[in-house]
């Protein structure tokens, strides 16, 4: 199923997709959690009856509502993979960022970039004027853990959304550390929905997007990650509890501003969508 965070009238809830129009009320639901992260926390006391309260909901129109970030203030700052796609590697080696790893890279970016689908990018912020975007694929973790085995690891997966990993590139460089070029305020676009684990199936066959003004500028298969879904968390388990509501970003492919020749930012109007066939598309306009 897909799940959504929502706001009606100001007020937070949680409702699943139908489709393109329309979602079902869930939060009105007595004693239903009003935020996603609640549901994650009491999942196995409504997972099962979740078919039938679909079923039987208020149907509200998407047009009535304003999707929120699935999780819009995790426990923690989002867990990010860097460099986790070999040609997204070799587009960004000639800007100094080395060579294929060969232990996954894990850096943070603070919870108040998180932004809303449909939401704008204050990329004013920025002096550099290096924004970027980076299309990947988010995990959020369900059920917490340590020395997650990675034959285990998606009993630990809530489920996955899309993110945006908004990165300026010349803080990046200039502050050594990524987290403040990862980390303006409303950097990181994310949703619009989130597949639960039990119908996410074969994630390596879907494809990961992103477009820039309606080109076209990356375009993968989950399956071209150089470490998968489940080494990810087991190698963070390995040495960090992790815990339910936690967001990892799995990686970019390439195809990013950066590694064009020139190079190319972001300005204010443009337009860009991050797509997965299974989850959906995640647009954000920045100005
Ligand atoms: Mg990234």
């Amino acid at each position: 199923m897909k799940l959504v965070t929502y706001s009606l009238e100001g007020e937070p809830r949680v409702g699943a997709w139908l489709d393109s129009a329309s979602i079902v009320e869930l939060s009105g639901t007595p004693e239903f959690p009003d935020s996603m992260l609640g549901l994650i926390h009491e999942w196995d006391a409504w997972q099962e009856r979740l078919p039938a309260l679909i079923e039987q909901g208020p149907r509200r129109s998407l047009s009535d509502v304003r999707l929120e970030a699935p999780i819009p203030a995790p426990p923690r700052d989002i867990l990010c993979v860097g460099k986790n796609y070999v040609d997204h590697v070799n587009e960004v080696k000639a800007l100094g960022y080395g060579s294929i790893p060969s232990h996954p890279i894990v850096f943070s970016k603070a919870t108040t970039t998180i932004n809303r689908p449909e939401g704008l990018v204050d990329i004013s912020a920025d002096p550099t004027e290096t924004t970027d975007y980076e299309g990947e694929l988010a995990v959020i973790i369900g059920r917490g853990g340590r020395y997650i085995d990675e034959r285990d690891a998606r009993d630990h997966v809530f489920g996955y959304t899309l993110i945006n990993d908004v990165s300026s590139r010349d803080l990046q460089g200039r502050h050594v550390q990524w987290f403040l070029g990862k980390s303006i305020d409303g950097y990181a676009p994310m949703g619009p929905v989130v597949l639960t684990e039990e119908a996410a199936g074969n994630i390596r066959d879907w494809r990961l997007q992103t477009q820039v003004n309606g080109e076209l500028r990356q375009d993968a298969s989950i399956s071209q990650m150089i470490f998968s879904v489940p080494e990810v968390i087991a190698t963070i388990s390995r040495y960090v509890t992790l815990m339910p509501g936690d967001i990892i970003a799995t990686g970019t492919p390439s195809g990013v501003g950066a590694g064009h020749e020139p190079p190319v930012y972001l300005k204010p109007g443009d337009e860009v969508v991050v797509s997965c066939d299974a989850i959906g598309e995640l647009r954000s306009r920045f100005v």
